[in-house]
């Protein structure tokens, strides 16, 4: 019975995915074949890494701070090894974030995280905004940009001269779903650049509680409320999240192995579509120990049952 229950259910394998993720909101759904082979890009790394995709070392060092109590390594697209023409076109943070993000999760199968930033002033419709590292050009001096953005605000009194960076966060995990996190600082633009840390719109970007610009922070002042620190920190949770996930498996006992380190449980069906788990996970003898804890928990959906095992991350 099984077996033809199995060839009915590959047929409808797409109706069926949607009906078990309406059954069970916060599982994944992840069948053994063409799901895998476009989702999870030829299997998960499991050294558990982020390859953050810029070529902007000062960005690397901040989120490399950020990110540290997480325990994943943050690697630039260079120590990766990957060279991405990428042209950002988007229209909003989050759209060019993910382009980034994309383009470079072709090349790897770590997660992948972008991010795009900028700075708006009210007193200049929110310029310079997405283009603010193109701005007057993409290799003028922050001088004269600074400069530039001081002289047109001319006349522009205190409390108009309100800003704010943002930044958003997208990522792309092994099983291809995308997330993305937003977070803005507030402040005003300065009469004249003041101080030497941070990067380019820092030394016009004044931050009224601290008295002082971005650049006169120190490193972790600047992190704990900037706008990336701020919108990184969004992306820890979400990825916390993923990883409490449950998630099902629908087919070869062993492609719950593919899932580590990314979650804490995963079902597996007893219906066996012939799966070779080596063909997508080279490495197998590198995964975690993982033991069997519960036999054939009883599911119904449409007219099939399904028997579940439970697989749990040992302690
Ligand atoms: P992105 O690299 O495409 O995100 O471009 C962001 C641009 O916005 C940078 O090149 C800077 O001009 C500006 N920007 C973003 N974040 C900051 C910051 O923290 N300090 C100063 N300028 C920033």
């Amino acid at each position: 019975a099984l077996s033809s229950a199995a060839s009915d259910v590959y047929k409808r394998q797409k109706s069926w995915r949607k009906v078990l993720q309406k059954l069970f909101p916060r599982f994944i759904l992840i069948r053994n074949d063409d799901y895998i082979r476009t989702q999870m890009r030829q299997g998960v790394n499991m050294q558990g890494r982020i390859v953050f995709a810029t070529g902007n070392a000062g960005k690397i060092k901040e989120i490399r701070m950020i990110m540290e109590d997480t325990g994943l390594e943050v690697v630039s697209m260079k120590d990766a090894g990957i060279k991405a023409d990428i042209e950002e076109n988007g229209k909003t943070y989050e759209e060019n974030a993910l382009i980034k993000a994309r383009a470079v999760a072709a090349f790897t199968k770590d997660i992948v995280m972008a991010d795009d930033s900028g700075l708006e002033i009210d007193a200049l419709n929110k310029e310079p905004g997405i283009y603010s590292a193109r701005y007057l050009g993409e290799d003028t001096p922050y001088s004269i940009k600074n400069a530039n953005l001081i002289q047109r605000l001319e006349g522009v009194p205190e409390e108009k001269r309100t800003a704010r960076f943002v930044c958003a966060i997208a990522a792309v995990l092994p099983d291809g779903r995308e997330l993305t996190t937003r977070a803005t600082i507030e402040g005003r633009i300065g009469y004249e650049e003041k101080g030497t840390n941070g990067f380019g719109y820092d030394p016009i970007f004044y931050v009224p509680e601290f008295g002082k610009t971005t650049a006169e922070l120190t490193e972790e002042e600047k992190n704990q409320v900037s706008h990336r620190g701020k919108a990184l920190q969004l992306m820890k949770e979400e990825l916390k999240k993923y990883e409490e996930d449950d998630i099902f498996v629908i087919g070869g006992g062993s492609v719950y192995e593919m899932m580590l380190p990314y979650c804490n449980t995963v079902y597996v069906t007893k219906i066996d579509f012939a799966y070779q788990a080596d063909t997508y996970f080279p490495n197998l003898d590198e995964m975690p120990e993982w033991e069997m804890t519960e036999e054939s928990e009883e599911q119904t959906c449409f007219d099939i049952e399904f028997a579940f095992t439970k697989y749990e991350r040992k302690a």
